[in-house]
């Protein structure tokens, strides 16, 4: 048994704890919980705990199923509250394995490891940090309807939205008592509508955090008699919910980023990098935005009907809030990083920083060029003048992004052939049964005719 997993066992005798949780997450994003007494721990980091794989999402073809959950002690972490339940729990991440030992190729842990370790042989190491949107809704309505939004509160709103602040703080304490450590946090532009951004971390542990942060924002938010909701766009006439994601790559202590002597002080690593999150961010579009839904947000709107600032066109630009890939202003040499502003809050974190750091690397292997950077504001502009700049635009819906990524050799070699090919067709299916059905709008619409 190595020091970490010692660690752990001596930390659960030490505090009395009863319950030791392992999570794992499936294709879809999905957070996985199973609980294990602590005496059953000290096998389970030898053999791991077994489980049927088919019965979830992604996981495994009924004639193979038997999966592995192999506790990850290095993500050991005392939860001090949960559900109003007083006394302590801990989780553990999982990596799923199979019956041989081997990594499981479904397990999105897995794909993201793999490009990491792609990075690091070539010397870098992947950062991420995520600005978290997410909707505050009076506990309710499961059937449809238009739910109501906790308060009337705008951006940065500070004052007289008793709820969402005392929320906050509540959930900014919550995360940081169990080590994941928050940037900022502030209401935004819709009603109800909330911002939580992490620190940055290295990818891997982001996704995790990611994971962690939806569980217990979800609790926080029901124990204060509210519903926390990460879906990208609930209401139509309000912004959804974006999760732009900042990026870096370090080569030891240094940001691979930055270069002093650019005008943009954009290293040309920076550049090729950015030039592949733009040359591949159609084929990547269904994994940052896998719902039917994710599409009502990156939909583009001009002055004056403007309700949002998610992307709908694949640019970059400096300060360009209105680009697919913005670069932020940043002081220290440290700081150098690019925000992408596609992903939307109900991604899967794992595969969502595997496509992105696959294009990116991509770009980098391939000495991709970067084009001229948008300095308008795109959505404004015609759509003879975005041809005239090359600005393509980012797939109008699930059915758009599920055929352009189905072409792409890329999202294959990143995903894995299993995973790649669960996901198409398991979106093809959600696109099929939203396709089919009849919705109020349309009835709204024609059934005077
Ligand atoms: N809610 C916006 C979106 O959907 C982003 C607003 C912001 O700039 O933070 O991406
Ligand atoms: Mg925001
Ligand atoms: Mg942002």
């Amino acid at each position: 048994m190595d020091r970490q997993q010692e660690f752990v066992l001596r930390t659960l005798e030490e505090r009395d704890i009863r319950f030791v949780r392992l999570w794992f997450t499936d294709v879809l994003g999905t957070l996985k919980s199973v609980s294990v007494a602590p005496a059953e721990l000290e096998a389970a980091f030898e053999e791991g705990i077994g489980f049927d794989g088919s019965a979830i999402e992604g996981f495994a073809r009924v004639f193979e199923s038997d999966m592995v959950a192999m506790p990850d002690p290095t993500t050991f972490q005392v939860f001090p509250f949960e559900g109003g339940v007083s006394g302590e729990s801990a989780r553990m991440f999982c990596d799923i394995l199979l019956p041989d030992g081997g990594p499981s190729w479904a397990d999105p842990r897995h794909v993201l490891r793999r490009m990491l370790s792609r990075a690091a042989e070539k010397g870098f190491t992947f950062y991420t940090h995520p600005e978290i949107e997410f909707f505050l809704l009076e506990n309710g309505a499961q059937d449809g309807s238009v739910p109501t939004p906790v308060d009337t509160g705008g951006y940065f709103e500070h004052t007289t939205h008793a709820v969402a602040r005392d929320f906050r703080r509540q959930a900014v304490l919550a995360l940081e008592r169990i080590g994941i450590s928050v940037e900022f946090s502030h209401h935004e532009v819709a009603p109800g509508q909330q911002e939580i951004d992490l620190r940055y971390a290295d990818a891997l542990t982001t996704a995790d955090n990611i994971m962690t942060f939806r569980h217990v924002v979800k609790e926080v938010a029901l124990s204060t008699g509210v519903q926390a909701s990460f879906m990208p766009k609930p209401f139509t006439d309000q912004p959804g919910s974006g999760m732009h994601t900042h990026l870096s790559l370090f080569e030891g202590e240094r940001n691979a980023f930055h270069d002093a002597g650019d005008p943009m002080k954009l290293s040309k690593v920076a550049k090729s990098f950015i030039a592949g999150l733009l040359m591949h961010a159609r084929e990547y579009t269904a994994v940052t935005n896998q719902w039917v839904n994710s599409y009502k947000r990156l939909f583009p709107l001009a002055l004056p009907d403007r309700i949002t600032e998610s992307p709908a066109y694949v640019c970059w630009g400096h300060l360009n809030r209105s680009a697919l890939v913005r670069v932020p202003a940043y002081g220290k040499p440290n700081s150098a990083r690019v925000e992408v502003r596609s992903l939307d809050s109900a991604t899967n974190p794992y595969l969502a920083f595997a496509v992105l750091l696959g294009a990116g690397l991509k770009g980098i292997e391939e000495g991709y060029e970067l084009p001229p950077g948008a300095e308008d504001d795109v959505w404004s502009l015609s759509s003879a003048e975005r041809r005239a700049m090359g600005y393509e635009a980012l797939p109008e819906n699930l059915a758009e992004a599920i055929d352009v990524m189905a072409g792409s050799e890329l999202i294959a070699e990143v995903l894995g052939e299993h995973v790649f090919d669960f996901f198409l067709r398991n979106k093809r299916a959600e696109w099929e049964q939203y396709r089919r059905e009849v919705t109020p709008y349309e009835r709204q619409r024609y059934l005077s005719l």
